[in-house]
């Protein structure tokens, strides 16, 4: 999704509207010849059928951006493609709006072959590691919009880029399901509904949350719940969970959660601000009854991220893309798809490694079958597409002391860039005192897209820190997020004068947060 970001700042309020301008295009597709170079794909998705002669390897030479392997996300089918990919083609991986994947808010992942017990992000970063060093080139940016009736296929992220992609692997992977019940997007944006326990425990420390949903994401999020809140308890609608029972007996060890059978959700309540309660059936006796709470957690399943491809490739009954035969093959010759994405079944995290490595041996097969090879590598490569390599670790949330900063600039800033604020008090004070707008950064240690905004803010932050003051706050070290209303993290409030005047409630990429600052920085300018 193309995301725009506007705002009208005055001194009390700011407007964020998200609009998003998904542009797809129509498609084409390959009907198989008889040519002897065969290209993979059989089947049309939609659209006319394309012929062996449209993939004229000869018509890549004027082209500009070329990428012979290009992966679409970043979770462990696209860096095990990679893996895979890099060493033999140049490749490139789009890193996507939420990098690593679901990876990024699980906890412990003790399935993992070889690995008895790591966390997440650990895994994800281990792995991304070694795609890096296989030769794999990393963006930061996601898909706006894909072309597949051309080929070289156009790719156009969200950040404007142009890509000519030979070969696509698509890793979208796939997002938590809602329930579509009354009050469920009302409490969600006010913080009482969440899909993430990694995310947003922290809002919920010493009360009484529930989890609904009975499969193995329900027990995962209730013992990574467990050590923050008081109690959990784990609504589900069927007399029996759908976990493992391996999973299940994982929440013997956790006395402050159980489990709740026969209860199906009706709707979420509350006050205009917090959630009080969830509205239940009893699916035996048909009985209504609240049962109080004070958050509520969802772990009902996935809907896999297909959005870019509606009507250019074929999906199945569960809309996952559909896949030929015993292959990562999609309907579209060169299109090839790996992970959750395309698998209702297994949806493991060893099992879309899998799949990926095969999807990159489905790609360089295709490739290399249609003439692309070591001497249309010499004549090409000058037309690579390489991305700027930033933005691609998860640091600690570490600051970057004054005097690092004062080696670049003449003005050194009041408070170290990015300095740990710790204290409320200190907080207040520095907002009520700073004689330039302060940008503070809400986030917590255990927060993945808090991490992966870091470099990219301090680059901006480095970048402005003559006209503004940026500092970060640990959420779970200084309880401030009821006193400044944060319900979503990362979160970005700014202040001038003493007054919030801009606030910006999800992760964003540089362009992205230079733009609002920027905006914030001259609306201040204009005010003073
Ligand atoms: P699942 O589809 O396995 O489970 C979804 C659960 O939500 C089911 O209990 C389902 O109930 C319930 N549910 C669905 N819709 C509703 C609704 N409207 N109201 C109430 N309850 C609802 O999804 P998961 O995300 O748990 O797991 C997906 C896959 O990922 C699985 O293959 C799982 O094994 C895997 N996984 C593995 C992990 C691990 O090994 N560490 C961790 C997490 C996931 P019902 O049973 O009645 O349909």
């Amino acid at each position: 999704m193309k995301k725009k970001l506007t705002f009208s700042v005055n001194k009390n309020s700011i407007l964020l509207v998200a609009f998003p301008l998904m542009l797809l295009t129509l498609s084409g597709c390959y009907t198989k010849t008889s040519t002897p170079k065969t290209l993979g794909g059989d089947t049309c998705a939609i659209g006319s059928s394309r012929s062996a002669a449209d993939y004229d390897i000869a018509s890549i030479k004027d082209k500009k951006n070329i990428v012979p392997v290009l992966i679409l996300g970043s979770g462990p089918a696209g860096q095990s493609a990679a893996v895979y990919a890099g060493p033999e083609f140049h490749t490139v991986m789009l890193r996507g709006n939420k990098p690593f994947g679901l990876l990024s808010d699980t906890g412990l992942v003790e399935n993992w072959p070889g690995q008895r017990s790591i966390l997440g992000t650990e895994l994800m970063e281990k792995l991304q590691d070694h795609a890096g060093n296989r030769h794999t080139y990393f963006l930061d940016d996601a898909v706006a919009s894909v072309d597949l009736s051309v080929w070289p296929f156009v790719v156009t992220t969200q950040g404007d880029v142009a890509l000519h992609a030979l070969a696509i692997i698509a890793c979208t992977g796939a997002q938590p399901k809602e329930l579509g019940i009354p009050g469920e997007k009302e409490y969600r944006e006010l913080g009482g509904v969440s899909a993430c326990a990694v995310c947003d425990a922290w809002r919920f420390k010493g009360k009484n949350v529930v989890i609904i949903g009975g499969g193995d994401s329900a027990v995962e999020e209730a013992t990574q719940l467990a050590t923050h809140v008081k109690s959990v308890t784990i609504l589900v609608r069927k007399d029996r969970m759908r976990a493992a029972t391996c999973s299940q007996d994982r929440l013997k060890g956790y006395p402050n959660v159980s489990v709740r059978y026969l209860a199906e959700p009706v709707s979420i309540i509350g006050n205009d601000k917090e959630v009080t309660g969830v509205e239940i059936t009893n699916g035996q006796t048909r009985e209504k009854e609240i049962f109080p709470t004070d958050g509520v957690f969802l772990a009902i399943g996935h809907t896999p991220n297909t959005h870019i491809f509606k009507g250019l490739l074929n999906l199945d009954d569960h809309g996952c893309i559909a896949l030929k035969d015993r292959s990562q093959q999609t309907s579209v010759a060169g299109v090839f798809a790996a992970g959750d994405v395309a698998d209702p079944v297994y949806r493991q995290a060893i099992t879309s490694a899998g799949t990926g490595c095969a999807a990159a041996l489905d790609a360089v097969n295709f490739l290399r079958n249609n003439g692309f090879d070591s001497l249309m590598v010499e004549q090409t490569k000058a037309h690579f597409f390489i991305p700027e390599q930033d933005n691609q670790g998860a640091p600690d949330l570490e600051p970057v002391h004054v005097q690092e900063e004062a080696q670049n600039s003449l003005k050194p800033p009041a408070v170290p860039l990015l300095a740990d604020i710790e204290t409320a008090q200190e907080l207040e004070t520095l907002i009520a005192t700073a004689d330039r707008p302060v940008v503070v950064d809400f986030y917590t240690q255990e927060c993945t897209a808090c991490k992966r905004m870091m470099p990219a803010l301090t680059q901006v932050a480095q970048a402005m820190a003559d006209s503004m003051l940026f500092v970060k706050v640990d959420l779970d070290r200084v309880e401030v997020a009821k006193q400044y209303e944060i319900v979503k993290i990362p979160c970005l409030l700014v202040f001038n004068q003493g007054v919030l005047v801009a606030r910006h409630a999800e992760p964003a990429n540089k362009a992205e947060l230079t733009e609002f600052l920027s905006e914030v920085a001259q609306g201040a300018q204009e005010g003073a």
